[in-house]
């Protein structure tokens, strides 16, 4: 349904600027590192309580945090637009809110409490004005986001368990772009040994495999693959890559090591199954280990799929008149450059998930900022887009 100039004019009038901003202190000021957001879900649970909400709180595979979730509807027909945003944040010093001028900074700032607040902020505005002629708001916050501490099982079981809408808006830091693919992403974890005792190398045993120089053949090989792997490549989400970031062996020069480890990552596009990469992955692991008689441990822990948006779907497309309608701008088609929770809504149940979240900076450093004007328009942008969607 088309969004009329009155409601999003009630829409501007309802949302609260220090409301909004005051929910995200709440939430930025409790720290909550990935796998123990339970404070500060608890602190949103109440809050939403405390403002007349039914709040569940559902375990979810994570009875250290359980999720918060509201269903809020107006009883009426129509579809169920979700609000999903994590509470968890990257495991760094923490750093309390403080506002300077149109900034709001601290711990989760940028990722993504203040959007978790936009969304709350959205719930409001969409219960107090009565725009919603039908249908309703899902809104869920969750842990076990960030990686490589959290493995997504709450979402997952969340999704699993039904807590899922029709469409899903996402508030993330991505603004300037609505991304309509993103390549999948995996952690490799590497461990090559021998089974001598480390020791001086003029002692070193003749028939033990060198975990070095296996370790400089792994990465060759996975360099190599690289080459094969950025053949595959979309305009918009860039090419599917092999990545080693890390090698780490020896204690000293002239010491034989016994172990060698390497990390990286692995990068691919939608239609490429993730499990076939792992396949192709083990094999050349298997192939190394073959030839060189050396033991290898190798982990390939799953972060996201990759993820699609139809852009002509309903949700995208009333969104995206949304954003017109609040910015006066069209929003730019683009790529997802880092992998989040909307992998997981399309993967496991073709959800449309759009990622759009206010202008931010400094996501997984000490140093998370968010634009508090434009906090507010994303307040704004998700109570019309349940206007536009839910009806
Ligand atoms: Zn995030």
């Amino acid at each position: 349904m088309p969004i009329s100039a009155e409601t999003l004019q009630l829409i501007r009038q309802t949302v609260n600027r220090d409301r909004l901003l005051a929910t995200a202190r709440r939430l930025v000021d409790i720290p909550s590192p990935t796998c123990e957001a339970g404070a500060v879900a608890d602190a949103l649970a109440a809050l939403l309580v405390e403002e007349g909400f039914q709040v569940e709180r559902p375990q979810a595979a994570w009875p250290t945090s359980p999720a918060v979730v509201v269903r809020w509807d107006t009883g009426k027909p129509g579809r169920t637009l979700q609000f999903n945003g994590h509470l968890d944040t990257v495991h760094l010093p923490f750093a309390p809110s403080a506002v300077d001028g149109n900034r709001l900074t601290g711990s989760g700032a940028s990722d993504m409490k203040a959007g978790v607040a936009a969304m709350v902020e959205a719930l409001r505005v969409v219960r107090d004005s009565a725009v919603l002629g039908g249908g309703g708001i899902l809104l869920t916050a969750h842990d076990l986001h960030e990686a490589p501490w959290g493995d997504c099982r709450q979402l997952n079981q969340l999704i699993d368990d039904g807590y899922v809408g029709e469409g899903v808006l996402i508030p993330e830091y991505t603004h300037d772009v609505l991304p309509v693919i993103g390549r999948g992403n995996a952690h490799l974890k590497i461990k090559i040994s021998r089974p001598g005792e480390p020791v001086h190398e003029v002692f070193r045993p003749r028939e033990e495999p060198n975990v070095l120089q296996v370790g400089a053949q792994l990465v060759q090989r996975l360099l190599d693959w690289n080459v094969e792997l950025e053949k595959n490549s979309h305009p918009l989400a860039g090419c599917e890559s092999a990545f080693v970031g890390m090698l780490n062996c020896g204690e000293m020069y002239n010491q034989y090591p016994q172990t060698c480890e390497l990390q990286g990552t692995l990068r691919w596009l939608p239609g490429h199954a993730w499990e076939e990469v792992r396949r192709d992955y083990r094999a050349l692991v298997a192939d190394v280990a073959a030839k060189t008689g050396a033991t290898i441990d190798a982990e390939f822990l799953l972060i996201r799929d990759a993820f699609e948006l139809d852009e002509h779907s309903d949700l995208a497309a009333t969104f995206q008149k949304v954003y017109a309608n609040v910015t006066g701008k069209q929003l730019p088609i683009g790529a997802k450059p880092f992998v989040d929770d909307g992998s997981c809504f399309w993967q496991k149940k073709g959800i449309a998930a759009i990622t759009h979240g206010p202008e931010a900076g400094g996501a997984h450093t000490t140093s998370e900022w968010v634009n508090i004007d434009d906090l507010v328009r994303v307040a704004v942008v998700y109570a019309a887009t349940a206007v536009g969607f839910c009806e």
